[in-house]
């Protein structure tokens, strides 16, 4: 027996206009949990219709920013307060650890709190200008309807900075959920619900890239993209946008690099490394899977990491005592099996892992990989070439900052770096000559509200949190003002 979800248009709980549905299954067990709705292209214009309605024509239209705010605030309450409930939900839905979904479930909310109070003081600018009787000024105002297309790994936090941003500006957003774990950002339908928005401001639509996904990225009436994914996709996102000239930001998956110097804080760096791979079981965008080690600590490093990374406790998501989930997809499963199997074919050493772990019987079938550490001897190998959204670490030796920050720079992605030295003259130097949207020094996979966060290269284009994210829901329009006593002269009167 499977639960039957519906998707939330137009303040209402719905299913597809043909009555098509999809399944979502539980990656611990390969067991189908859920059917969902598989939306139409008739659906999705509903949606941006009544976002369209909601955002120019509904109370929404005529909300202060004071006012949204206040919805925003009542949103991270209703968040807050299912957030257990919510907890429970993406970890069947996508096998992420359920203290990582309580954890992360709480601290969105704090993202809606934060754009809840930055909502009034987003501002216009007057102008001095060269004609003394006129005045000009910008109106910031909102840019229209917001499309999210979200993944299926992190999807309260990916559409927490778009949702919120749009809402605190007075847009309407229309978000897409992923065809294989779709359950958590369904819930958002309920927080809307509860914080009372009007309908139309915010309708989440389930089904496939293409039509759900297509239709959406392209209608006529979205004035912005906001997408989460893989590189691939973006490039479709793009084409779609050719056609509707919405203003596009991209959030891609990386391979970040992480360099380890001979003088770094070792347990910290060890612990820093751990993170970057294995939390989250390496299904994050920031996963620092290229690990480079200074040649005079890299035994030391490689063996302590190796250690780690044989003792991390894989099972159960939902017991306090596991370390790492199982993968979201079978897809993703597949694709890691390939790339491991590939690169010890060209070269690179296993340490650990490499395999499906040994688990209890119920979770035979599902989409298990355990933690891996592999050796390399280049660059070239797959593993380190690929992104692969998964627990593999792929770690190399270096001997000097130049020959670290080339090997960095010699991949497409450009996301997030990590450097681990004691010396800030060097952390300065180096974190510089990388290429990429976010860097750490002596820390990894750090994220706040009020910090911005995106990539460069292949990894996409923008950034989404902190305050500056409003100038990207919001548009300036420019006023000009006659302020003279008398009429303007006719202007093809010679004076
Ligand atoms: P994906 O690109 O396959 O899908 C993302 C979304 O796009 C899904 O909702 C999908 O249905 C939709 N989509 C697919 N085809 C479409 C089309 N033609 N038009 C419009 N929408 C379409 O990504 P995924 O496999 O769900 O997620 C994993 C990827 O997301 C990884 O590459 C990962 O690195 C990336 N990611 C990036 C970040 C970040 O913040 N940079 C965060 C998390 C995940």
């Amino acid at each position: 027996m499977t639960d039957r979800l519906q998707m939330f248009i137009d303040g209402e709980w719905c299913d597809a206009s043909d009555g098509r549905t999809l399944t979502t299954a539980d990656p611990a067990t390969g067991r189908d949990w859920a059917t969902f709705p598989s939306a139409t292209a008739t659906d999705v214009d509903r949606a941006v219709r009544a976002a369209d309605r909601a955002m120019y024509e509904g109370p929404w239209a005529r909300t202060t920013a004071t006012q949204r705010g206040k919805v925003l605030r009542r949103m991270a309450e209703a968040l807050a307060a299912r957030a257990e409930h919510i907890a429970h939900i993406e970890t069947r839905d996508t096998g992420k650890l359920l203290r990582e979904t309580r954890a992360t479930t709480n601290y969105i909310a704090e993202y809606y709190e934060y754009f809840a109070g930055a909502a009034d003081k987003l501002q216009g600018s007057t102008f001095a200008t060269d004609k003394p009787e006129l005045m000009a000024m910008t109106l910031r105002e909102p840019i229209g309807v917001v499309a999210g297309v979200i993944p299926w790994n992190n999807q309260l936090f990916l559409s927490a900075v778009k949702v919120a941003p749009a809402l605190a500006c007075g847009n309407a957003v229309v978000l897409k959920a992923s065809e294989f774990a779709p359950a958590a950002l369904l819930e958002l339908g309920h927080i809307a619900e509860a914080a009372g928005l009007p309908p139309g401001v915010l309708s989440v639509v389930t089904g496939e890239g293409d039509p759900c996904g297509s239709t959406l990225a392209r209608h006529p009436l979205v004035a912005r993209i906001a997408f989460t994914g893989g590189h691939e996709t973006a490039r479709h996102i793009v084409r779609h946008s050719a056609e509707n000239l919405a203003v596009v930001t991209l959030e891609l998956g990386g391979k970040s690099p992480i360099a380890v110097f001979d003088d770094a804080d070792l347990d910290n760096a060890v612990n820093g490394i751990i993170a970057a791979n294995f939390g989250a079981a390496g299904q994050s965008c920031v996963a620092g899977t290229r690990v480079y080690l200074h040649r005079s600590v890299r035994d030391e490093v490689l063996e302590r990491v190796a250690a780690r990374a044989a003792t991390i406790v894989v099972g159960d998501p939902t017991d306090a005592a596991t370390e790492v989930g199982p993968l979201a997809t079978q897809g993703q499963l597949n694709r890691i099996e390939a790339a491991v199997g590939a690169s010890v074919g060209e070269g690179a050493t296993l340490r650990v892992g490499g395999g499906r772990p040994a688990l209890a019987p119920e979770f035979r079938d599902g989409w298990w990989y355990a933690p891996t550490v592999l050796e390399c001897p280049s660059g070239d190998i797959t593993a380190a070439r690929q992104e692969l959204f998964g627990p593999v670490l792929s770690a190399f030796v270096f001997d000097t900052e130049d020959d670290v920050i080339a090997a960095a720079n010699d991949s497409p992605f450009h996301y997030a770096t990590g450097v681990f030295t004691r010396d800030v003259g060097r952390a300065m130097r180096v974190t510089r000559r990388i290429r990429a949207g976010v860097a750490y020094v002596n820390t990894y996979r750090v994220i706040s509200p009020m910090v911005p966060f995106g990539g460069d290269g292949l990894t996409g284009f923008g950034r989404e949190s902190g305050f500056e994210s409003l100038l990207d829901y919001s548009r300036p329009k420019t006023v000009w003002v006659n302020t003279s006593p008398n009429s303007a002269p006719d202007p093809f009167t010679m004076r």
